[in-house]
Formats: C-alpha cells, sequence, structure tokens
C-alpha cells in the first residue's frame, strides 16, 4: 500500500452519527440500535478514488462485538416476526419517503467513496428506492395458499414466514442499490438482518441505516458489522443466521455459496459476468452506438450489467471507427465535476490490473483502437482514471475476453451470422446479462429464446429488470436457486409452513381409529 495524504476537510454533510469526527475518522458499528465505535485495533483505510486521499477508516470488527450484532438480531426476531405486517408496512412507506428526501445526500457520500458520477450515483440510489417501493406491496405478496374442502370438513393453507437471522456481504459498486436489494426485503418479511458492507464504500449502508431508524425500525431489526474474511466467515459458520445473500466477485461468492451451504443456510450469490452486445446490420445505427458506449463506459465499467463485449454481426463491422469516434468524446473526470461521463476506478491496484488486462490485448494479437491508460485528469493526477479504451480483433482464447474486466474497455469481436453471434454468447460461462440490437423482430426474437442469458435487452443495453421482477442472472454469474428482490425475493426469505385442519360436527366425529392412509 502506498502513503496516502489523509483527508484535511470532511465534507459537513457527512453525518455524525455514524462517522466519528477524529483526525483519520472512523465508521461506526451498528449494534442494537446504536452507532458505536468498534474497540478494534485492525483498521481498513477507504478513499476518494478521484485523489486517493483516506477519507476515513473502518473496523475489522471483533468477534465479540459480531456476536453481540447477531444476538441483537436474534433478540429483536420474535417480536418484530410477530409485528403486523401492515405496521411494518408502514415502516417501509415512511422509509421510502425518507430516502427520496435524502437521495442526493447519499448520492453524494456514494461519489465521495466509489467514485462515479453525482447522476449515476443517484441512480444507484433510486435503482435501491425503487426495490423499497416494491417492498411496500408486502401486505399481498407475503400472502400464503388455501385450498377448502380438501375431503370432508377439512381445508389446507399456508403461511409464508419469515426464516429468522439473516445476513447481507454487499459489493463496492453500488453501495445503495445493492443493500437495499437486501435488509429491506427480508425486513419486511419478518426476519431481523445483519449487513456487512463494502469495507470500501461504508458510507451509503451507515446512512441508509439511520434513515430506517428514523423510519422506526426497531432495536436489533438491522445491524452492521464490518470487516473482510474475518466477518464473512462469521456470517458462513454463525449457526443463529439462517440465510445469506452475496453480492460480489466469483472468488468471495463461490467460497461463501459453498460454506454457507454447508452449513445448512440458504445462500443466494450475484457473481461476475461478461455481457455481450450483440449488433446486428439492420440496428439503428445512432441509437445503437449510443446505447453501446454508454453501457460499456458508464460508471468506468464497474457495473455488472455493464455491456462490455460487442459483437458485430456481417456489415455492423463497419460501424467500429463511429463507436471509436464516440467513446472519445466521453468526458472522463472526478464524479462531483459538472459533465463528467465516468468517474476513477475504485483503487491503483484495480487500475493496474485493468491497464494489465488491456495490455494483454496487444500481447496475445487484438488491437487497441482507443487507448485510454495514459489519460490525465487535470486537478486529480493522483485519481484512479482510465478512459474509455476500445479492443478489437478480440478472439474467446485471450485474456481480455476470458477475465471480466470492470473497467472502462469495450472488447469488440466480430460474427457472420446471428447464428453464430448466438453461439459465441453460449459458449461464455457467465449468464448475467445481454442484448441485441435489431430492427427485425423475428431475429429479436430468435436471439431472446436461444440466447443462454438470464437477463436479455431488445434494444435496451443494461436489461436490470425492475422490482416486481426478480434480478435473474445465469450460470456463472449465480450461485443459488431463487434470485435477488420480486417474488424470487420474497421466496428467499421466507418459508411456506402448511397447515391442515378438520372441524367435525359432533355428529360425525370418528366412533374407532382410522389405521390407513386416508384415500
Ligand atoms: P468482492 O467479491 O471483492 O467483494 C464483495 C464482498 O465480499 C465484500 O463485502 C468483501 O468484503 C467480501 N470479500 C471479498 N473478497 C473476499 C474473499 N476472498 N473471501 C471472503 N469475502 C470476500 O467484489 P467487489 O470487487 O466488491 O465487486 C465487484 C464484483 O461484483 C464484480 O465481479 C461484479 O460483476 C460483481 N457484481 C455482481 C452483481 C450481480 O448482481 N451479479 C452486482 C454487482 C457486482
Amino acid at each position: 500500500t502506498q502513503m496516502l495524504r489523509v483527508s484535511s476537510k470532511i465534507p459537513t454533510w457527512y453525518p455524525a452519527t455514524f462517522f466519528s469526527s477524529s483526525s483519520v475518522p472512523t465508521v461506526k458499528l451498528f449494534i442494537d440500535g446504536k452507532f458505536v465505535e468498534s474497540k478494534t485495533d485492525k483498521w481498513i483505510d477507504f478513499h476518494n478514488p478521484a485523489t486517493n486521499e483516506v477519507i476515513g477508516r473502518v473496523p475489522k470488527a471483533t468477534q465479540a462485538e459480531m456476536n453481540a450484532a447477531v444476538e441483537s438480531c436474534k433478540r429483536a426476531f420474535p417480536s418484530w416476526a410477530e409485528t403486523s405486517v401492515l405496521s411494518r408496512q408502514q415502516i417501509l412507506l415512511r422509509y421510502q419517503q425518507l430516502i427520496k428526501e435524502n437521495l442526493k445526500e447519499v448520492a453524494k457520500l456514494i461519489t465521495l467513496e466509489q467514485g462515479k458520477t453525482l447522476a449515476d450515483a443517484e441512480g444507484d440510489v433510486f435503482r435501491g428506492l425503487q426495490v423499497v417501493e416494491h417492498a411496500c406491496s408486502v401486505t399481498s405478496l407475503l400472502m400464503g395458499e388455501t385450498m377448502p374442502s380438501i375431503t370432508k370438513d377439512m381445508d389446507i393453507y399456508s403461511y409464508r414466514l419469515p426464516l429468522g437471522v439473516c445476513a447481507g456481504i454487499a459489493p463496492f459498486n453500488f453501495p445503495a442499490m445493492i443493500p437495499l436489494w437486501m435488509f429491506p426485503m427480508a425486513m419486511v418479511c419478518g426476519n431481523t438482518y445483519l449487513m456487512k458492507p463494502s469495507e470500501r464504500v461504508p458510507g451509503a449502508t451507515m446512512f441508509l441505516a439511520k434513515l430506517l431508524q428514523d423510519s422506526g425500525a426497531p432495536d436489533g431489526t438491522l445491524n452492521i458489522i464490518h470487516g473482510q474474511h474475518e466477518a464473512v466467515n462469521f456470517i458462513c459458520d454463525h449457526p443463529d443466521i439462517k440465510a445469506i445473500s452475496f453480492v460480489g466477485s466469483n472468488q468471495a461468492g463461490e467460497y461463501i455459496y459453498e460454506r454457507g451451504s454447508r452449513n445448512g443456510k440458504r445462500v443466494q450469490a450475484n457473481l461476475g459476468a461478461k455481457n455481450h452486445g450483440v449488433v446486428m446490420p439492420d440496428a439503428n445505427k445512432e441509437n445503437t452506438l449510443n446505447q453501446l458506449v454508454g453501457a460499456a463506459f458508464g460508471a468506468a465499467g464497474q457495473r455488472c450489467m455493464a455491456l462490455s463485449t460487442a459483437i458485430l454481426v456481417g456489415e455492423a463491422k463497419k460501424w467500429l471507427p463511429e463507436l471509436v469516434e464516440r467513446a472519445k468524446k466521453l468526458r472522463v473526470n472526478a464524479g462531483d465535476q459538472p459533465g463528467a461521463d465516468l468517474g476513477p476506478l475504485i483503487t491503483p491496484q484495480a487500475k493496474e490490473r485493468v491497464c494489465h488486462i488491456i495490455e494483454s490485448g496487444t500481447k496475445e494479437g487484438a488491437s487497441i483502437l482507443l487507448d485510454g491508460r495514459k489519460i490525465k485528469v487535470k486537478g486529480y493526477e493522483k485519481g484512479n482514471f482510465i478512459g474509455p479504451t476500445i479492443i478489437s480483433g478480440v478472439k474467446s482464447n485471450m485474456t481480455c475476453y476470458k477475465e471480466e474486466i470492470f473497467g472502462p474497455v469495450l472488447v469488440v469481436m466480430e460474427a457472420e451470422s446471428l447464428d453464430e453471434a448466438i453461439k459465441m454468447v453460449n459458449d461464455n460461462p457467465y449468464g448475467n446479462g445481454t442484448a441485441i440490437f435489431t430492427t427485425n423482430g423475428a431475429t429479436a426474437r430468435k436471439y431472446s429464446h436461444l440466447v443462454d442469458v438470464g437477463q436479455v435487452g431488445v434494444n435496451v443495453p443494461i436489461p436490470v429488470p425492475l422490482p416486481m421482477f426478480s434480478f435473474t442472472g445465469s450460470r456463472s454469474s449465480f450461485r443459488g436457486d431463487t434470485n435477488f428482490y420480486g417474488k424470487q425475493g420474497i421466496q428467499f426469505y421466507t418459508q411456506l409452513k402448511t397447515i391442515t385442519s378438520q372441524w367435525k360436527e359432533e355428529d360425525s366425529l370418528l366412533s374407532a381409529p382410522a389405521v390407513v392412509m386416508p384415500t
């Protein structure tokens, strides 16, 4: 790690409740309804990616603190589970209002800690807010099923009940949206929640926890711990945690899925991606090129749904020079600067890794048509910036194709036909998202049906499903069997209890033991 200057000024809007104002500010834990300073001696610095100045430190919570957090969730569970669904809904209704009122403030925190542009950070909060809004329809989402008169005097009905203590482990790239996929859905179903935000972007989660408390969530219903591997292992192993929601890389997610499952927990894990945009020659050129550039380079490519691979089919390969022209025009700057289209990568290590992968393209025979590695951003010379980069002539055995780059790099491949393009996409192990650009309905339909990817866009470059649906990435982009949010999210955070009941009138009661299975 390099020597980093401590940020001289902490923005005044940094809420003091969850952030102490010592010389190097420390992020607090949220345990049993209180924002408390950790007693740990292990801290992790986190930085403003546009300057690499230290913003603050997150604690690696001690075992005692993590145990206290689970104990608090456990104590809060029985009464929270028994709280009427209408009361839980009321809290969420207040919560969505408070998130709306504070959306810009949360977004500023995201830009400071994560680097994305303010407008994009507002989108981050907004897409999470939509999940909270949808969770307000819990009163109908939680309804069970009934079947009357299954036999004489007998009815069957099922309840959807909470699991107990659930836990979430979040990545750095959507500091608000992804935590909001997790605890609001779990809590509205009657679970209590232990959240571990990404150690690189803790602020938004802390802010959102404060807003939830202000909405009336009882103490202990949400607890927050910080840390890395030890916190993750703690979550995977603690017997009182019933379910884990994870979003992040394959490396961490496959490990967590395996370890959590082995311990008898439900685990849902949204993982990495390599998303292909198939460009047909009949597509609307103007619209398609704009969509490709936006979806490849927006958020500096640090989205699991970034459209990071373009497959140009047939004559569409002639559009490459125009694609490059458009990408060149994007403005790279610190996320809080007016007019910025994309900001920095999260860390110097992330930048170095992406530069390495770009370099591998040259070595392995691809051409770099646009190279953003040497970019200088005035006033932010120490930031982790890479400008839009386009690598063409890419083949499926190259490193830049096999790896998820997670930077502002668009890899361009060519195909002679739709069928060839479909085969390329299906041969790739990931199944998160894909898009086809065409004006032909039959082409779009064929692609949507044959492509083995969980989220498909037809002239929509980033087809993230709205919260009444679920986030349905597939194959190597997902582990588990029940997806995030929507009906699947409700299923994940509940278990069914089925009740078979018989009420006979006096005159039809049994007169002798029934010793055979009823037929
Ligand atoms: P990451 O896996 O490094 O970190 C995610 C979380 O896991 C963090 O809380 C971190 O503390 C913890 N963690 C990291 N390494 C660990 C390890 N070895 N053992 C145990 N825990 C560990 O991911 P990231 O860099 O924060 O996020 C980027 C990745 O997330 C990309 O691969 C991206 O595609 C993926 N992602 C996927 C989705 C999706 O919905 N499919 C959404 C967003 C991000």
